[in-house]
């Protein structure tokens, strides 16, 4: 019997794919579409996400692949204003080498993340789709839709929003439509655009229509109401910009709607990113949620397939859904206000998972505290110097618990996904950069 079958290779499955490949687990990763995905679609990768894609081995192709949010320019009629950039420009610190949104188009964050699970012995079985499942007490038993009959104890839907899995589940998806309206994302070749800003144009009712520069390639990627581009694609843009459109290499639409499951597990189907979330673009957080939905997920069901307790994998749902709501309502507000004022407000450093029920609050005998100056249990790890010279984010590779020691006797105990289980003494003194004097891997 199949370990587990990840139903869809978008960020979140190919995440989980590659989670579980660094673990051993015999899983089979389908996805309906006969092709890679070729769109920009979701292009912003929050510092969080940084992070994580570090401990999953692919932050030099991703920093290669991308660059920091350009500034926009607000184009009215023969004059346009040049205004902020929707990304920060902090400098790198030694706790936080990724400080910064970073653009990449979301087609190529999956093919490194595609390149990472082969390197890993894993692979993407394309064109295959799942059609029906049901589960008993000992498994789930897919159907596909090429015929074949897959039994795994485990099924992971990472199959989008319009998610089978979820449906299937008859699972509530809450929220509201936020407007009826529908918009176009697509990725354009245009004549004589400059490629240092972002492009806005600022239309009657607040409407807008954006051009933004993709990294690594000769494209802008639009977004624009479908109502701007009722006359086709190419005409709009150029009534509203006065640039002539040469090559449209991916278009799609999407609408805004926030919708979210109250479950994250039934029995032994689980949902992780998009199938369990839906919400406007604003604020670039969906891939990143999804990413990091699967993230939490993959040790937890590795520890589930070799029959760690179910607590554990119960503690999936505790940590992501009040995430998931978070999620929900910010970019409701963002979409609602239209403001292009993001800070550090949507760069997810200040998640954490201090309410899980993993998040030890009674420290270990003979010590005092769940605290160490500004880090507590529930905390991601930020990174820090480790004695040998090395960073901690370079050990932390390894997908392994983790045990840190400070000069000063302080223990701190990782989860395998960099967030700290444990601290084990009281202290007020500031942890973030300070240097670890003892790292022991389980
Ligand atoms: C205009 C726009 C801009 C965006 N910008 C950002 C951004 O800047 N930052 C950000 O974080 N997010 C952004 N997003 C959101 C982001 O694109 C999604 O949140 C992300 O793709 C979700 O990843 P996922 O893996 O959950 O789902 P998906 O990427 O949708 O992948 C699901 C996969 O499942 C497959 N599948 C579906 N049904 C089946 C089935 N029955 N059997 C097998 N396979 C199946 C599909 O083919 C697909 O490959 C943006 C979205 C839009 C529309």
């Amino acid at each position: 019997m199949l370990d587990v079958l990840i139903v869809g290779a978008g960020p979140a499955g190919l995440t989980l794919a590659i989670e579980l490949a660094r673990r051993g687990i015999a899983f089979r990763l389908i996805d309906q579409s006969p092709e890679p995905f070729a769109g920009s679609r979701g292009k912003g990768l929050q510092p969080r996400t940084l992070e994580i894609l570090d401990h999953l081995g692919v932050a030099e192709p991703i920093l290669a692949a991308g660059c920091l949010y350009p500034d926009m320019r607000v184009h009215m009629g023969p004059l346009s204003l040049r205004k902020g950039s929707l990304g920060t420009r902090h400098p790198a610190t030694e706790a936080r080498p990724y400080p910064n949104l970073w653009m990449v188009p979301q087609s190529e964050t999956a093919r490194i993340l595609r390149e990472r699970l082969t390197e890993l012995g894993g692979q993407v079985e394309l064109g295959i789709g799942l059609l029906s499942f049901a589960q008993d007490e000992a498994a789930v038993t897919a159907v596909l839709t090429n015929g074949e009959t897959v039994t795994a104890a485990y099924l992971a839907g990472c199959d989008g929003g319009r998610s089978l899995v979820r449906k299937a589940l008859g699972l509530a998806f809450d929220g509201e439509t936020l407007d009826d309206k529908t918009s176009v994302v697509a990725d354009l070749e245009i004549e004589g655009l400059d490629r240092t800003d972002w492009h806005v144009w600022p239309m009657k009712g607040g409407e807008r229509l954006h051009l933004c520069p993709l990294p690594g390639t000769d494209l802008f990627q639009l977004q624009a109401p479908q109502s701007v581009l009722a006359n086709g694609l190419e005409a709009g843009v150029r009534r509203v910009t006065g640039h002539r459109v040469t090559r449209i290499a991916w278009q799609s639409t999407y609408g805004h709607s926030t919708r979210a499951v109250d479950r994250y597990r039934v029995g032994r189907v689980l949902l992780a990113g998009d199938a369990a979330h839906i919400h406007p673009p604003a604020g670039g957080q969906g891939l990143n949620t999804s990413l990091q939905d699967a993230w939490n997920l993959g040790w937890k069901l590795a520890w589930a397939v070799r029959g760690g307790p179910q607590a554990v994998l119960d503690s999936y749902e505790q940590e992501r859904l009040p995430v998931a709501r978070r999620l929900l309502q910010l970019t409701k507000s963002l979409h609602e206000s239209r403001s292009t004022k993001r800070g550090d407000l949507t760069n997810q450093l200040d998640q954490n998972y201090r309410d899980s029920p993993l998040a030890a609050a009674a420290p270990e005998p003979g010590a005092t505290a769940a605290r160490a100056g500004d880090l507590a249990a529930g905390d991601h790890m930020p990174d820090a110097r480790l004695a040998d010279g090395r960073r901690l984010y370079d050990r932390l590779r390894a997908p392994q618990a983790a045990q840190l020691e400070y000069r000063d006797g302080v223990r701190i105990l990782l989860r395998p996904d960099g967030y700290i289980a444990q601290i084990s003494s009281a202290d007020t003194g500031s942890y973030a950069g300070a240097a670890v004097t003892r790292i022991a891997m389980d």
